[in-house]
């Protein structure tokens, strides 16, 4: 090391999630600036991860490094295995710092909360200058979100989304939208046809087993199944970018349509799998919407409106809606529980073996690939949690550890929001739930299960859906009968014979009861 190099000015901490290299701190290579990455227990053990997760998140890191390093940038990486590792972030830093010396640290706003208040906290007893900055990442601010709803007793996901088109003048043709529709969404219900095979999705071989044997030797607990010599998922700003022209090119004139098809022949079917790339930010929401705007203006019209609507609102809406939610009720929505549901989680979700069809195939192609489409998390296993009454924490923590994808800013309002109802209907105006009826419409699990979907009156193979449906507007009335949004499920209810009634509830009791042998 030359003199000039040991004379730090500034540390600068990247987070595993914070591979941004188009951020403002790297525009100029200054020789007194120390990067700090590292691999630390305090995150491979705060939940437990999927495999793949960490493997993705620790490949992605040292890409990441190597790169900086190639431009020129100084970079101290400590891996797990480094022998002075203490396993934690403040620790780590506080010997860099009292070894370096800097006049200033500098680290970007962690996404997570827990991660936030932790480095606010240490920094906050710092002497020596310290500055939070942005990750220069995501399109909406929390307190420009708060604005737009000042007064108003919902946060309706629809208002949001149409101020962020208007912002970033996204499918806009002038004040109006673009096709004279805000929402395609009606268009994009199809059931996969039983002879249409999508495109195969872009998987990547890299080997990385040399991370996995340190993660072994180090002996962290993880969750699911890898084949290490040929991870599959994009680790470094390249491989996102291929990533997404595939997306372009092979998956998004189907998008839309088969948005909410489930199969249990195809895993990922005709969506991006792109979530990793964008929440470790290898790629920018901007960037990708403008590539998908670019790739239909470019298609003289041979791309539908629907398919690139329905991928926009994805991003451009519901990503940043669920963050600026995140921030604006963290920590409180943590502790939501407004049903009281308090249900430990079937031992199932952990090695999907259960004989109902449709969560068997959800829960085995999460452990294979880290990854279901949203309808699989949604539909099949968020659904079954909240009819089952399973505890937000609990389904949380799965969510939190089982997908590649699963950051706390974005996983907790999914989960304890919009799929479990947690909050009382700050995200979701309603509880997602459904019987039988609707795996069937969009899917071909039925067709190979045990349970009877048909069976609606609590037979002896009467489909749990079937019932726990009933039995979870049963439980709820008092807080739920009166939503105008469910009025109708109550009317068929309040209907029904004494004698179904009673047959289903016990049905439902039983299956409760025994809710591991499903
Ligand atoms: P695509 O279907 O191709 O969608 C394109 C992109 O839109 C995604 O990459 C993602 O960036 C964004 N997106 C789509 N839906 C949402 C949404 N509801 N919220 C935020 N962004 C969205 N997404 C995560 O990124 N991390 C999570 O931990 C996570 N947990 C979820 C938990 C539950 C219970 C549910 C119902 C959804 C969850 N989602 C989560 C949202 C969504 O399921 C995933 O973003 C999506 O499945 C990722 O796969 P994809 O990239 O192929 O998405
Ligand atoms: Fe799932 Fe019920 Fe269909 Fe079986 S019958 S696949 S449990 S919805």
């Amino acid at each position: 090391m030359s003199e000039k190099q040991e004379q730090v000015g500034t540390v600068r901490l990247i987070l595993g999630d914070q591979l941004n290299s188009a951020h403002s701190w790297f525009e100029n290579v200054d020789e007194s600036v120390l990067y700090v990455m590292m691999e630390v227990g305090q995150e491979t053990d705060y939940v437990k991860h999927h495999i793949q997760k960490i493997l993705g998140i620790f490949a992605g890191m040292r890409a990441f490094a190597m790169a900086l390093e190639r431009d020129g940038h100084r970079v101290n990486y400590m891996q797990l295995d480094d022998g002075s590792n203490t396993q934690s972030i403040p620790e780590n830093l506080g010997k860099i710092i009292a070894e370096a010396k800097p006049k200033t640290f500098e680290y970007q706003s962690p996404d997570e909360f827990r991660l936030r208040e932790q480095i606010r906290s240490w920094a906050s007893g710092l002497e020596l200058e310290v500055n939070e900055v942005s990750s220069e990442h995501f399109m909406a601010e929390p307190d420009e979100f708060a604005a737009l709803f000042k007064g108003k007793k919902t946060y309706l996901m629809e208002t949001f989304y149409r101020s962020m088109r208007k912002k970033y003048d996204v499918l806009m043709e002038g004040e109006e939208p673009e096709g004279g529709k805000w929402n395609y969404d009606h268009s994009n219900r199809k059931k996969l046809p039983k002879d249409h095979a999508p495109n195969a999705p872009k998987l990547f071989k890299t080997d990385v087993s040399k991370i996995k044997d340190m993660i072994d030797d180090a002996g962290v607990a993880y969750i699911g199944n890898v084949d290490a010599k040929n991870y599959l998922w994009p680790i470094d700003r390249e491989q996102s970018l291929a990533l997404l022209d595939h997306f372009l090119e092979e998956c998004l004139p189907l998008f839309g349509t088969f948005q909410d098809a489930m199969t249990d022949q195809y895993w990922s079917l005709y969506h991006s799998r792109l979530s990793f790339s964008i929440n470790t930010k290898m790629l920018s929401p901007k960037e990708v919407i403008e590539a998908v705007e670019r790739a239909w203006s470019n298609s003289d019209a041979s791309l539908e409106i629907n398919q690139v609507e329905g991928f926009i609102r994805q991003i451009l809406g519901w990503r940043e809606y669920m963050r600026c939610i995140y921030w604006l009720k963290m920590p409180d929505y943590a502790e939501m529980n407004v049903l009281d549901h308090q249900r430990k989680l079937p031992t199932f979700f952990w090695d999907g073996n259960t004989k109902m069809n449709c969560v068997s195939h959800a829960v085995k192609q999460s452990l294979d690939y880290a990854y279901a489409h949203h309808i699989q998390r949604l539909m099949v296993t968020g659904n079954f949690g909240l009819l089952a009454g399973i505890h937000p924490d609990e389904m949380d923590a799965w969510y939190l550890g089982i997908y590649i994808d699963a950051f706390e800013w974005v996983e907790m309002p999914n989960t304890r929001g919009m799929s479990q109802y947690a909050d009382g209907g700050i995200v979701g105006t309603k509880p997602y739930v459904s019987s039988a009826n609707y795996m069937k419409k969009m899917g071909n699990y039925c067709d190979g299960c045990s349970y009877d979907h048909n069976d609606k009156a609590g037979g002896e193979k009467a489909c749990p859906f079937n019932v726990l449906y009933w039995d979870f507007y049963d439980r709820h009335a008092d807080k739920l009968e009166k939503n105008p949004r469910i009025g109708m499920a109550y009317r068929t209810w309040n209907k029904m014979g004494g004698d179904k009634k009673a047959k289903i509830l016990e049905r439902a009791t039983s299956y409760l009861e025994n809710i591991n042998e499903l």
